[in-house]
């Protein structure tokens, strides 16, 4: 068991029951993002760990499925109270290995807790049906069962959220679960297991391991008793593990994948009211978020007050270390995103974009970046293209309805899109024909553990959360009974 910062805690694999430290294996160190410094080690697991991790899972799926949905259902809310009454310790965990500011770390404790509970009774409520049969004396029915034991594959932008989706229908809907979360962020995941450990789950339902990711992702997929996949994080890499999945026995999976969120602004919009809701979603987490608003289009009317009325909300944002109260914005999560935030703004810039607010690291040490607004961006220019998960919100002009969809649909993503608009003709043209996921028409709240989160096109298939995010988990059987 290795630790290093006293406040971060130490960082263990978790396999078939059993907390496993640093003795004999490879280790990386966890760096906190607003100083650079390292707070943890990391154990990675060895191939010998990476097969008992599935085959505890395949053991003890064998029971857990059996288990009725009830009594799993009990665990999951156990161990939700125990997030509740652990939101403090998780979310200074959580701020010391992300970098996000405490309050929203906790936040994101207390919202994994609610995910549990909800999944919990949606997993008690994964009925069959009875079929009206075409011959006389017969019976039909459908049953679900659970598809099996899931590989798992997680990112550090939501460090608890994420997983917690995942684990919870999967186990609620007795599946057993093999997750790999980010190396950057692995306290968080660690936290969600030690509460289900603690709620009484059973031995290898649910296993954590961490390594070198691409190593982890081929053995796990490859494992003939992994029957699915679940996975959040970058379309690249989606595509990646979808060909691995679909070689190693055309293996289901549910792709989380990148997005690129269009923002259409109309004349006819309260544009105090956007700018107070859109400044909030952009900035939080530092933008490092697949349903961040980006490509603001705004119509021209009303683009210049927009601007003004955002740009003075950026500028109250206060960056810094996420574990200083004040702190409204933390850094980002790594060196690789400041990098790419350079990049991006630079090509912008390059190609004829002004830049109406920050555009800069900050400070000397930590990875910190400066609230970015760019204005009046070609279409030509890479930010418009690729996904800046950042603290970046770049703008163009528009003049109509049928050019700003097309300007919305334009990109192969498809995840989040958001409208302000007071009117309802526009706001139904808007909700039949923008290509998304999910669409937000005068708010930016989206995503609930009651409603359906995932996208179209690039941005990957499957559900998560909502009724649909059960389906995940679950494989049809039809018996025909005379
Ligand atoms: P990346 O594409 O290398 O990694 C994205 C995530 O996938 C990380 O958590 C990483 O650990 C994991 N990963 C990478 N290779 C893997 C593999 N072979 N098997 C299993 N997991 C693997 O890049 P990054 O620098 O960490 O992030 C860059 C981009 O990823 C961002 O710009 C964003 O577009 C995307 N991203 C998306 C989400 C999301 O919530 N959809 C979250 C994080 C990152």
């Amino acid at each position: 068991m290795t630790k290093i910062d006293d406040r971060y805690g130490a960082l263990q694999l978790f396999i078939a029951g059993e907390w496993l430290g640093a003795e004999g294996r490879v280790t990386e160190p966890v760096l906190n993002p607003a100083t650079g410094e390292p707070v943890g080690l990391l154990p990675h697991a060895s191939a010998a760990d990476l097969d008992r991790a599935t085959a505890a899972a395949e053991t003890a799926f064998a029971s857990w499925r059996r288990v009725p949905a009830y009594d799993r259902a009990m665990i999951l809310r156990k161990a939700a109270n125990l997030l509740r009454e652990r939101a403090d310790h998780i979310g200074r965990r959580m701020t010391l290995e992300q970098g996000k500011p405490f309050a929203e770390a906790r936040m994101e404790a207390l919202i994994s807790a609610d995910i549990f509970d909800y999944t919990a009774d949606e997993g008690r409520r994964t009925y069959g049906r009875i079929v009206p049969a075409r011959v006389p004396g017969m019976r039909w029915m459908v049953t679900r069962e659970p598809v099996g034991p899931v590989a798992a594959f997680t990112p550090w932008n939501f460090p608890a959220v994420i997983p917690a989706r995942k684990i919870s229908a999967a186990l609620a809907t007795g599946c057993t679960m093999v997750i790999k979360p980010s190396e950057e962020t692995p306290a968080s995941v660690m936290e969600l297991a030690r509460a289900l450990d603690d709620a009484g789950l059973p031995k290898g339902v649910l296993n954590v391991v961490y390594g070198v990711p691409g190593e982890v992702s081929e053995r796990l997929i490859a494992a003939p008793e992994i029957r699915k996949i679940t996975f959040t994080g970058s379309t690249s890499v989606g595509q990646q593990l979808a060909i691995l999945a679909a070689k190693a026995g055309v293996k289901r999976a549910t792709m989380e994948l990148g997005g690129h969120a269009p923002v259409m602004i109309f004349a006819d919009a309260d544009v105090d009211a956007a700018v107070q809701a859109l400044a909030g979603a952009k900035f939080r987490n530092a933008g490092q978020i697949c349903i961040a608003p980006t490509r603001f289009y705004i119509h021209e009317a009303v683009h210049d007050r927009f601007v003004e009325g955002f740009a003075a909300a950026a500028e109250k944002l206060k960056v810094g270390d996420g574990m200083d109260p004040a702190t409204t914005m933390g850094p980002l999560a790594n060196p690789r995103r400041i990098t790419a935030m350079q990049a991006l703004v630079e090509d912008a810039v390059n190609h004829g974009a002004s830049l109406r607010l920050g555009g800069e690291a900050l400070g000397n040490r930590g990875n910190f970046f400066a609230p970015t607004i760019l204005t009046d961006v070609p279409d030509t220019a890479r930010i418009m293209n690729e996904e800046p998960f950042g603290p970046i919100a770049v703008t163009a002009r528009f003049q109509s309805l049928d050019e700003v969809i097309h300007q919305a649909n334009r990109l192969p993503f498809g995840l989040a899109s958001y409208a302000f608009t007071r009117d309802s003709a526009t706001a139904q043209a808007l909700s039949d024909r923008v290509e998304a996921g999910m669409l937000g028409i005068n708010n930016t709240m989206i995503n609930m553990p009651e409603t359906p989160f995932g996208g179209v096109k690039q941005s990957g298939y499957g559900s998560e959360g909502g009724t649909e995010g059960m389906d995940a988990y679950l494989v049809t059987k039809t018996i025909s009974q005379s």
